[in-house]
């Protein structure tokens, strides 16, 4: 059941309904749930703020906080209970530890408490707790990731705009939940107020005790808020049209091309850097190109890419009606008309027109018809279309493009395009105007083999009398010859580059410097950079050549940059894919040897290959002498070029049973000190001791250091291959 505080609906459930709801959510059984906590202030704020204010609409559960809110709720007659974020939290967290849940929690950038302070806190209360703490800005999309339970803690309003705002990066979240105060509960820094207060409902005093910065939110409720209200609702109406609203408008053809990702991209952009909404839209109307399952798939592309709509997906194939309704205006006001012509007859006039040397295009034939015929031709059923009726009494048609400036065309060469086709299906053109109308959208942002039908559409936009939005035409992608990028040259679906192990981000990133770069002299660029830089009229109009080795750079550059708990858990999925480890309860072991593979050798696996791996799925390839010894190198290989065979035999005869015989620590570091020592005492030279050793543990001529592999080898392992490899010799 729902109520509604000063506009904001608020839950009144029993408490106990409410646990009972998000352990169901949270045992993966009932739907997710967006869970966020609403006090007093949050819920004036929303009277200032929609996008708070959608926030609050949107989530599954409202906890009722602070003495003042559940004082009004019950005012209203509803039977508010106060439960608290962190009674929820409790909860939630008790429930993620046993069910063994992914918890992601985003802290607030630069904040008092850092991530790892949290997240231990978090696991000594909940022992197995596998918690991930990201600090990111509110403005940040923390991009995919697979956590079952997500909290946001970076105050309000910011935690609730994030959590409604990046849902799409938590495809698997079984219950999303903002909270504030509660962490500080939670990890011990504050203490909870004496069970009689709690009970009388002032905690609320014990922490204005604890903390009396806090005064200055109570002043920001009673004071400041209702002032922002006032002043807010004496502009409103203006300021709702200032809002900038942008759509991604793809027509689903079964995977998403590059430049389509450009496209989205910079909607996001825009609509991000000035606190606008982005939109999808799908438009479906040509049913000839229909391919199943298109739609689901562009969403999930979309969600991987961590690239998130704020509203849709509009899909035009539902909304057939909406485009009906708008036609016949257009007609009875003679904008548009009815044209009978039939296939052959339009064959016939683009025959005569190329003759001629014309450009083909219909004639208008149809609109010289009285409107008797007409109606005539209508009675009797005779397919038909409905074109657009270009007003032939002016020179040009034009509008102003925001990256490319004023764009004119003459009136002559604009057809009259079809608006409604026989099958009652509406064209592109008609179906795009009056969604971008019906959608508010304030800026279309699309490729540039837009522009020539960007006349048709400001004409159809004058027939309305409607306002057009302002248009910018991205560049086109090129080839390295300057060719169109096109799917015969070689991939340009994002699905095969993630596939292929490419990261979203680094994608993100690559596609986002096709015809921009936000400040020119660097390459990297996080998310935020890319938000607060976007400036469309600072897009190259020119072609944008499209150079996938730069991509793989980038790709490079962002692997080496994440985190390594991030990497072991890719390496893991790698190297189980490739079969050369299994999982074994929740951890992991290699099938052919049983040995048990744990997070740090996993971490040092990555740490290995980490400066020279372009993507991760390389990795198996690039490590597998850690599985099974080498069998197939050339002996010569163990020779060290200053050195001779019989030498190579001793040293490796010797430092084998060196090996076997030591017993000091096993770090990379210790086996390092221990093997030099060994080199100083017997006198010998670095290389003819290092190099066989290295070639005896990969048999491979280029690889990491022989003490970084030695010390993820188990030490039988390495004596047995310097033994293997000196009998070679
Ligand atoms: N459906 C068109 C496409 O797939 C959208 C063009 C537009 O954004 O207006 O590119």
């Amino acid at each position: 059941m729902r109520t509604s505080v000063a506009g904001v609906p608020a839950d009144a459930l029993r408490r106990s309904e409410v646990e009972q709801r998000l352990r169901t959510a949270v045992a993966g059984q009932g739907k997710p749930l967006l869970v966020l906590n609403t006090n007093p202030e949050i819920v004036l704020q929303a009277r200032a703020d929609q996008g708070l204010l959608a926030a609050l609409n949107t989530a599954d559960l409202l906890l009722p906080d602070g003495t003042g809110l559940v004082w009004s709720l019950r005012a209203a007659g509803q039977s508010a209970e106060r439960y608290t974020g962190a009674e929820a939290l409790e909860l939630l967290l008790a429930e993620a530890a046993r069910l063994k849940l992914r918890v992601f929690v985003a802290l607030r950038r630069g904040g008092l408490t850092q991530p790892i302070e949290f997240s231990d806190a978090l696991r000594r209360r909940h022992p197995g707790l596998h918690v991930d703490c990201l600090s990111v800005s509110p403005d940040a999309s923390p991009g995919p990731t697979d956590a079952e339970l997500v909290i946001a803690n970076f105050g309000a309003p910011e935690q609730e705009l994030w959590l409604t705002r990046h849902a799409a990066a938590f495809p698997k979240a079984r219950v999303r939940i903002a909270v504030g105060g509660a962490f500080e509960y939670l990890t011990g820094r504050l203490s909870r107020a004496p069970r009689l207060l709690q009970q009388l409902g002032l905690e609320w005093l014990w922490r204005l005790l604890l903390q009396p910065s806090r005064l200055w939110r109570i002043v920001r409720a009673v004071i400041i808020f209702p002032f922002t209200v006032v002043v807010s609702s004496m502009f409103s109406s203006k300021k709702t049209s200032n809002t900038v609203r942008v759509r991604f408008a793809p027509s689903p053809t079964g995977y998403m091309h590059i430049g389509s990702l450009r496209t989205a991209l910079y909607n996001v952009l825009y609509a991000r850097h000035h606190k606008g909404v982005f939109a999808l839209r799908i438009e479906d109307t040509d049913r000839a190109r229909l391919v199943p399952g298109a739609t689901e798939k562009l969403q999930e592309t979309l969600r991987a890419m961590g690239l998130a709509w704020d509203e849709g997906p509009v899909i035009q194939s539902e909304r057939l009606d909406l485009y009906t309704s708008y036609i016949r205006p257009l007609i009875d006001n003679k904008k548009a008309y009815p044209c009978f012509c039939t296939a052959e007859e339009l064959d016939a006039m683009r025959t005569a027109q190329t003759a001629r040397k014309q450009a083909p295009m219909y004639d208008g034939r149809c609109r010289s018809l009285t409107e008797t015929e007409a109606r005539a031709r209508l009675d009797a059923g005779t397919p038909h279309v409905i074109r657009l009726a270009v007003p032939r009494d002016r020179a040009d048609v034009a509008f102003t493009d925001a990256i490319r400036g004023e764009i004119r065309t003459p009136i002559g060469s604009v057809d009259d395009a079809v608006l409604i086709k026989s099958d009652g299906f509406p064209t592109y053109h008609f179906a795009n105007v009056v969604d971008d109308h019906d959608m508010r959208i304030t800026h279309v942002i699309r490729a540039e083999e837009w522009i020539s039908s960007t006349p048709k559409h400001v004409l159809l936009y004058e027939a309305f009398g409607w306002t057009p939005p302002t248009f910018a035409h991205l560049p086109l992608l090129l080839n390295s010859d300057r060719s169109k990028l096109s799917k015969r040259q070689g991939d340009v679906a994002v699905e095969d580059y993630l596939a292929k192990g490419y990261l979203p981000e680094a994608l993100i990133n690559f596609v986002a410097l096709l015809g921009w770069n936000p400040s020119g002299k660097q390459e990297i660029y996080t998310f935020e950079e890319l938000v607060a830089g976007f400036d469309l009229s600072k897009v190259n109009p020119s072609g944008a050549i499209v150079n996938f080795e730069k991509l793989d750079w980038v790709n490079a550059q962002y692997l080496k940059r994440l985190p390594d708990a991030r990497l072991a858990e890719m390496a893991a999925l790698e190297l189980e894919k490739a079969g050369m480890i299994a999982k074994q309860g929740s951890g992991w072991v290699m099938p052919a040897s049983g040995r048990v593979v744990t997070a740090a050798w996993l971490a040092g696996v990555v740490t290995l290959e980490k400066e020279r791996l372009v993507r991760m799925p390389e990795l198996p390839e690039r490590v597998k002498f850690l599985f099974a010894a080498p069998t197939d190198f050339d002996a010569k290989l163990l020779v060290w070029k200053k050195s001779d065979a019989t030498r190579a035999k001793q040293v490796l005869t010797e430092l084998g049973e060196w090996f076997a015989g030591y017993g000091g620590g096993w770090t990379p570091v210790d086996l390092e000190t221990a093997v030099k020592a060994w080199i100083v005492a017997k006198g010998y030279q670095n290389g003819e001791v290092l190099w066989p050793l290295r070639v005896a543990l990969t048999g491979q001529a280029a690889s990491p250091g022989p003490f970084e592999i030695s010390a993820l080898l188990e030490k039988d392992d390495v004596v047995r291959r310097i033994k293997t490899a000196s009998a070679r010799l």
